[in-house]
């Protein structure tokens, strides 16, 4: 069998395989039945390279040579993994090959790699069992942001396969279920791995699948029982845990391992470690329930996490339909007792939750292929987007959680007279000004003809398509001018790093509620004083001497109230500014009147106010 169409789970411990077959998932299996592919890579002095069990068998050797957990390190920068890379034993650098765009690298024998070629070899190996197919869908985690999917994405594309789609995972395991069958409900979907938790809650409307919120945390899985039962024996051998002897950890931490999986079968077990090199031969006999009590804080963490994302889909534990658990660490007993019991109902755990996402992957691929009738996956946009409006604030055109593919339009304008570019830049986060979000990229829509302040029409388009990935279109209406980008953004956000920003967001929304109001009221007086002078040039001389002395006064005033922070009296002094230069307004408007009378065209005589202003292009001013 070599099917040319597979779905891919790319995950942070294993990888695997799947394609359908007479209708039905299948995953691929070697000789011995294995379908799990360690996420490992080791590279040696001889120049080879081994990936997957051998290389995570050579871990007990090289472990500066051998890398895990790379999918970690996907579209990310330094600044993203301050957590994470303490639990990294190989080297990681950035680089900036262009400004503004850092890359990481992981450095083995002097020799650099960035994540997306590391996943390539792992993909490499996946796809090599499975016959070599040419076309695949690729899982990602629901909270993968832009970047993270477009690496992904890179890395299959490094590995020679045209990725169809990018799929989040709980949507792929609850595929597997065949839970879009049920044509309508709510299904949560608690996947607890090696390294990550994530909770997410989907909605089901006419077999179509959405992602109504998504919670986790990326620093909890199985590798935290491990350590918490390595500790456990440390402790009582006297072993330190900080020292440095990579060999004696490793084997520890397998022991440790082997411990914790005859547990989920076993009411207790012996945990040996032996390292002969070192004259080192321990054992000791840990219970379930003292398993179970190590595991209590964490399993604590998820139900925290699963309450978050229920209160963001705005869902109680009752309405929930179905239950799917994925990942290694839910074959736990206690784990699966937990869950049930946090939504109130049995969790579906017929399928293996290892090759669950797999083979919804495969399904979906199958769908892609057309040998399904049409169906779609929908899902959601983690982090609202938007762009730099004067002053740093960040204007929301697409807001979070809204249902991907999305497209939505806002209509922007120039600020100065004779603007003639405006400078684009995309921004992602829940913040209001600029400096509180992730920049993401920025262009430059040039060529605008020559005109007055508010006069151009810039309709700023944000499409994101069913894989997550933004394009950002701007086109001035009254010229045709238009420029595209596509977001390649410089880096990504940690899953922690979403749930911090959305955090932030709810907390600081009063103070950032007043800087922007604050930004914007300057603003509106900075064009008001511009206009001001300007109409005073042209038809000053036509007003009262009265009537051109309140308007000084109020310039005074307004003036003073831009230079401080105190927004009520700035939006006092604005409104004062506006009632003072009424008189002068009605002359004008008059005159523009008059103008139109004789036939001038309204473009040049009415700048009516219809959008908020952009930068002018840097370059240009
Ligand atoms: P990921 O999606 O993060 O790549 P997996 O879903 O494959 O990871 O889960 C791997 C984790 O599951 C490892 O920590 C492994 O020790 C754990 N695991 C596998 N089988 C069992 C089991 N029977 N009992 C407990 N933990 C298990
Ligand atoms: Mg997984």
């Amino acid at each position: 069998m070599n099917p040319n169409i597979v779905g891919i789970d790319l995950g942070t411990t294993f990888s695997l395989a799947a394609y359908v077959r007479d209708g039905k998932p299948e995953v691929v299996r070697d000789a011995s039945g294995n379908a799990l592919v360690p996420s490992v890579v080791s590279f040696h002095e001889d120049g080879s390279v081994l990936v997957g069990t051998e290389a995570r068998q050579r871990a007990l050797r090289d472990p500066n040579q051998t890398i895990f957990s790379v999918k970690r390190l996907m579209g990310r920068t330094l600044a993203d993994l301050k957590r994470e890379l303490e639990l990294i034993p190989y080297q990681v650098i950035e680089r900036e090959p262009e400004p503004g765009r850092k890359v990481l690298h992981v450095v083995i024998n002097g020799k650099e790699h960035t994540p997306e070629e590391i996943s390539a070899m792992i993909l490499r190996e996946v796809r090599r069992r499975a016959g070599n197919p040419t076309k695949a869908v690729i899982t990602v985690p629901a909270y993968f942001d832009d970047t993270q999917r477009q690496a992904t994405r890179d890395a299959g594309r490094i590995a020679g396969l045209d990725v169809l789609r990018i799929v989040n995972e709980p949507t792929a395991a609850a595929l597997a279920y065949g839970l879009d069958q049920r044509k309508t409900g709510n299904v949560a979907v608690y996947d607890l791995g090696g390294g990550t938790f994530d909770c997410s809650i989907l909605t089901l409307s006419d077999g179509v699948f959405k992602v109504l919120s998504t919670h986790g945390d990326t620093m909890l899985g199985g590798d935290d029982f491990d350590r918490a039962l390595m500790q456990l024996a440390a402790n009582d051998w006297g072993l330190d845990l900080n020292q440095r002897d990579a060999e004696v950890l490793q084997a520890l931490r397998d022991a440790a391992e082997r411990a914790k999986i005859a547990l989920s079968t076993e009411e207790q077990t012996v945990l040996r470690l032996e390292v002969p090199s070192r004259g080192l031969s321990r054992q000791r006999t840990v219970t379930r329930e003292e398993f179970e009590k190590l595991l209590e804080p964490f399993i604590l963490r998820t139900l925290d996490r699963c309450r978050l994302a229920l209160r963001d889909a705005g869902l109680k534990p009752a309405q929930i339909d179905e239950v799917v658990l994925v990942g290694g660490s839910t074959r736990i007993p206690y784990v699966r007792q937990r869950v049930a019991e946090f939504f109130g109902r049995t969790p579906h755990t017929e399928l293996n939750p290892e090759e669950v996402v797999a083979m919804g992957a495969a399904l979906q691929a199958d769908i892609l292929s057309g040998s399904r009738r049409g169906m779609l996956l929908l899902d959601v946009v983690p982090l609202s987007l938007g762009i730099e409006t004067l002053g740093g604030v960040v204007d929301k055109v697409i807001h979070r959680n809204t249902t991907i593919p999305t497209r939505a339009t806002t209509r922007y304008t120039t600020f100065v007279d004779n603007q003639t570019a405006v400078s684009i830049a995309i921004y992602q986060g829940e913040r209001e000004l600029t400096k509180d979000c992730r920049f993401l990229g920025k262009f430059k829509l040039s060529g605008i003809p020559p005109m007055p302040a508010q006069m151009a029409q810039i309709d700023v388009t944000f499409m994101v398509d069913q894989n997550g990935l933004l394009t950002v279109s701007a086109l001035e209406r009254r010229s045709g001018q238009q420029a595209q980008v596509s977001v390649q953004p410089g880096s990504g956000l940690t899953q922690a790093e979403v749930e911090r920003l959305v955090l932030e967001s709810v907390e600081h929304a009063q103070e950032d509620f007043t800087a922007r109001r604050l930004i914007e009221l300057r603003n509106k007086a900075d064009a008001d004083l511009r206009h001001t002078a300007k109409a005073l040039e042209q038809a000053g001389e036509q007003l009262e001497a009265g009537q051109r002395e309140r308007i000084e006064t109020a310039r005074q005033r307004l003036t003073a109230a831009m230079a401080g922070n105190d927004v009520d009296q700035l939006q006092q002094a604005v409104a004062e500014f506006g009632q003072a230069t009424l008189p002068l307004a009605e002359l004008l408007m008059n005159s523009v009147v008059q103008a139109t009378l004789q036939g001038k065209t309204e473009a040049e005589v009415s700048p009516e106010a219809i959008g908020k202003g952009l930068p002018p292009d840097p370059e240009e001013a």
